[in-house]
């Protein structure tokens, strides 16, 4: 004997019930064959909001005129495919029960209540006609059915709304039933009966434990549920999308999965078949082949033992705190017996003796009675002040990570923490170890979907994601797009997946629909119509939950640099190019550090001095090992670097000026190299890096411009009056010569923290002397590099070096 089941979304229209008669008539070849029926999906939702909703005649009626329509829509659909369907005498059926339904809300109007008893009765009509459809299917196939009654046959206890079934008064009552061995078996799933042959049902989602326990009474061999996904999937791939699918789990895995939250099986489904070592198998009803997951008695691998991330949803946690909790034990007993004879289920407790607190969750739509009960319970307490008011919190969600010993397993909560940290999703409570196989996590009902997505992320994928928000798309922003999309295949190999949640300009911005895909970038940003601004930016990143979130500045903004702290507050790294926020003032550029360091983010600027070339990160490494700098001298500026150069061919300083301007190489107004006003930013990053608490003023700038050039903003103006210098330098580059030394623009940072930039003469032993042609080179004279220093050289400017070195902070999020 074989069980099969098939739930709501396995017969929700006619072709799906149809299919499923396929699958019951082949499977009918080689075994008996016992069939469980939901109703088809959304009918049972439906019949609920005839009884949740007030009382009012018409609109219960107009309801059930609805419901009935839909029945009579899918057997005229069964009909017109499979023409010998007994369509008339179904139809008579269907309107017999929704008549009987009719009456029985006449009752309810006018008694102007809808008792406990006669809500199964209304919520079950679903599973009935299921049946009643299906019957007629298989007749009409000419196949022998045996219809059982689950009122008469399944003994049930407990409430009309939640009962559970007794197995073994149930397989007497049916081992008496005589069944032809040719007949194929059905029965409504969700209901049974009580003790006064009552109609009760199991609980929402009851029709598989029908099954599990229709499955032990028939001592079927196997029971088979039939769904819309695969098996079981490590979480509902509804939500994660790159949820895997498990090949088999243990009777155990399944039943904390369930109990947790996993929707595909009804938490009380397993521990019928594992008593009776029924292996049970979740098939899918939309890709009859695929092999689907095996429930059965086995332990998993070492290396597989994480089975899956599951969550409840509509969770309230209660509070009791007072002085007489001191004497937990006896209070605890009194609180939970209190609420199990109430038949209350309490999800997740924590405790904390020191605190005299204990919390519990339960579902949301337990929380009156619990405070009826409660209160009641504990009247004189409260009434002597022994215990506080209760404090009740709602709109909570509990995420539990489920495997085999998990509490054992080195990591796993770490893991889970920091993955909700990454996403600043805060944790309310934490229960690990009330069952060895879960780690359950309170937290607000807002962050759920997000911290399920994160946590399956980091504990199943093993992908590291960084959720990127780039603002600025000139030369660098674009570049780094380029490069990341270039290096997307690299990047996949590594298990790493960028995804751009916004790119913006200073007026607009684009939402990118799907945030790893870059190739369209360019034109989805032209026809957005979302407009960028600050006040909005802010906005957004109040509500972004993602993991590893980094803003990525690429402009020269100055309004967007004061709006770092702002940032790293919200949950965000922050990776710049620009270099207002590390030349302002000392104490905004400490308040940065120190709120990053606080909140554990990280501020990187890499291509704030010398572009790619790893000029930060190599001096962090030196300071970080003990080693101290004694002298830093540097070339810093790629066109000071190209015009020094150029003098020393002998060409003038005007022209060489010009020449840097048309290759790009200068702002576009060439002074505002020449000030040197630049080095010197870059000298006070590096600087400040060091340790040294100095500001812009302290640094000893030579400009290569008398103070009178600061007037001349017209570039034509500004050329002409250039000339004027041309004789000096070339003097100054002549007295060099003769002595076989060249001249140099460079930055000096001395032992003290003086600092200063100007021309100076280099010999040709100074690693400076060949650096020309738009070259940076940065030399370390440190307690382990002296007498010859370290040097770094290499273009310090451009966009696909400064792109680069955005793109390595970038990777430097999750490396
Ligand atoms: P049925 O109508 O067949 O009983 P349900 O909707 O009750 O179907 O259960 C199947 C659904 O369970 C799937 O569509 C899926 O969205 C959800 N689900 C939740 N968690 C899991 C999981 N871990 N694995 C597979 N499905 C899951
Ligand atoms: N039809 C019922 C429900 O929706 C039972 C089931 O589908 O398992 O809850
Ligand atoms: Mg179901």
């Amino acid at each position: 004997m074989k069980l099969l089941k098939f739930g709501g979304t396995s017969l929700a229209n006619a072709k799906k019930f149809l299919c499923v008669a396929d699958i019951i008539e082949k499977k009918a070849k080689s075994d008996q064959i016992a069939v469980v029926l939901s109703a088809p999906a959304k009918i049972t939702n439906y019949l609920v909001t005839i009884i949740e909703n007030d009382i009012n005649n018409d609109e219960m009626l107009e309801k059930i005129d609805l419901a009935e329509n839909i029945f009579i829509k899918l057997i005229k659909d069964i009909k017109k495919i499979e023409p010998c369907f007994l369509y008339k005498k179904t139809k008579e059926v269907i309107e017999k029960e929704f008549n009987k339904l009719k009456k029985i809300v006449n009752g309810i109007v006018l008694i102007k209540q809808c008792p406990e008893s006669i809500q199964p009765i209304i919520i079950s009509r679903g599973e009935i006609l299921s049946v009643v459809i299906m019957k007629n299917i298989l007749k009409s196939k000419s196949y022998d059915v045996t219809i059982l009654n689950p009122v008469k046959n399944l003994l049930s206890t407990g409430s009309y709304l939640d009962s559970t079934v007794d197995i073994h008064e149930s397989k007497n009552r049916i081992k008496k039933i005589k069944i032809n061995q040719k007949n194929i078996i059905l029965m409504a799933g969700f209901i049974a009966g009580n003790k006064k042959e009552e109609l009760v049902v199991l609980g929402r989602n009851g029709s598989d434990y029908s099954a599990a326990v229709l499955a032990c009474c028939l001592n079927a061999n196997s029971c088979e549920i039939w769904t819309d996904v695969d098996g079981v999937f490590t979480s509902d791939p509804r939500i994660v999308s790159n949820a895997c699918l498990l090949e088999s789990i243990s009777y155990q895995e399944a039943m904390e999965l369930s109990y947790f939250g996993a929707k595909v099986l009804h938490p009380r489904t397993i521990e019928p078949i594992a008593h009776f070592q029924i292996p049970c198998i979740i098939k899918n009803t939309n890709n009859i082949n695929s092999k689907g997951t095996l429930i059965c008695q086995k332990n998993s691998s070492e290396e597989n033992f994480l089975k899956g991330v599951t969550y409840l949803e509509n969770i309230a946690m209660f509070t009791m705190s007072g002085s007489c909790l001191k004497d937990s034990g006896r209070i605890i007993s009194r609180i939970f017996t209190v609420l199990s004879r109430e038949r209350i289920k309490v999800i997740l407790i924590t405790q904390s003796s020191s605190e005299n607190k204990i919390n519990f969750c339960t579902l949301e739509k337990s929380i009156d009675v619990i405070l009826l009960i409660l209160k009641k319970e504990f009247l004189l307490e409260m009434k002597e002040g022994l215990l506080n008011h209760l404090n009740i919190v709602k709109n909570l969600s509990i995420l539990s990570v489920i495997g085999s010993n998990i509490i054992y397993k080195n990591n796993i909560a770490s893991k889970i923490f920091s993955s909700l940290g990454c996403s600043k999703i805060n944790i309310i409570a934490i229960a690990q170890g009330s069952s060895e196989h879960t780690i359950s996590i309170v937290i607000k009902k807002e962050n759920i979907l997000q911290a399920i997505k994160n946590v399956h992320n980091t504990l199943f994928i093993k992908k590291k994601i960084i959720n990127a928000f780039l603002i600025g798309i000139g030369g660098v922003g674009k570049a780094l797009l380029k490069q990341i999309l270039k290096q997307k295949k690299f990047l996949d190999q590594k298990n790493i997946k960028i995804k751009f949640r916004i790119i913006a300009n200073s007026q607009k911005l684009l939402f990118l629909k799907n945030p790893s895909n870059l190739n369209n970038w360019e034109d989805d940003f032209k026809i957005s119509k979302e407009k960028f601004n600050l006040k909005i930016l802010n906005k957004l990143l109040q509500r972004n939950y993602h993991e590893n979130s980094v803003i990525l500045d690429c402009t020269s903004d100055e309004l967007l640099s004061k709006q770092y702290i702002n940032f790293i507050s919200h949950g965000f790294h922050v990776i710049t190019s620009n270099k207002k926020a590390n030349t302002d003032s000392l104490k905004y550029y400490n308040e940065i550090k120190n709120t990053a360091l606080q909140k554990n983010k990280k501020f990187l600027y890499e291509t704030n001095v010398g572009a790619g070339l790893p000029v930060i990160s190599t001096l962090q490494n030196l300071l970080n090992t003990g080693d101290s700098l004694i002298r830093f001298k540097g070339v810093l500026s790629g066109s000071l670097s190209f015009i020094f150069g150029k003098l020393e061919e002998g060409i003038s300083l005007s022209e060489a000026t010009k020449e840097a301007k048309k290759l790009g190489f200068t702002e576009p107004n060439p002074s505002d190299d020449l000030s040197g006003i630049d080095v010197a930013r870059k000298i006070l990053i590096l600087a400040r890096e060091i340790g040294y608490k100095i500001e812009l003023k302290d640094i000893e700038i030579e400009s290569i411009l008398p103070e009178k050039f600061k007037k001349y903003q017209n570039t034509e103006e500004f050329f002409l009056k250039l000339k004027e210098l041309d004789l000096s330098f070339s003097n100054r580059i002549n007295k060099a010569r003769n002595l076989g030394n060249v001249l140099r623009f460079v930055g000096t940072i001395e032992k003290e923290g003086k600092c200063s930039v100007k021309i100076e003469e280099i010999n040709k032993k100074n690693p400076l002397y060949k650096v020309k042609n738009g070259e940076n080179a940065l030399t370390f004279y440190t307690k382990y590099y002296q007498p010859i220093p370290l040097v770094l050289r290499g273009y310090g400017a451009g966009n696909d070096v400064t792109a680069s070195g955005v793109f390595s902070d970038l990777l430097r999020i999750i490396l």
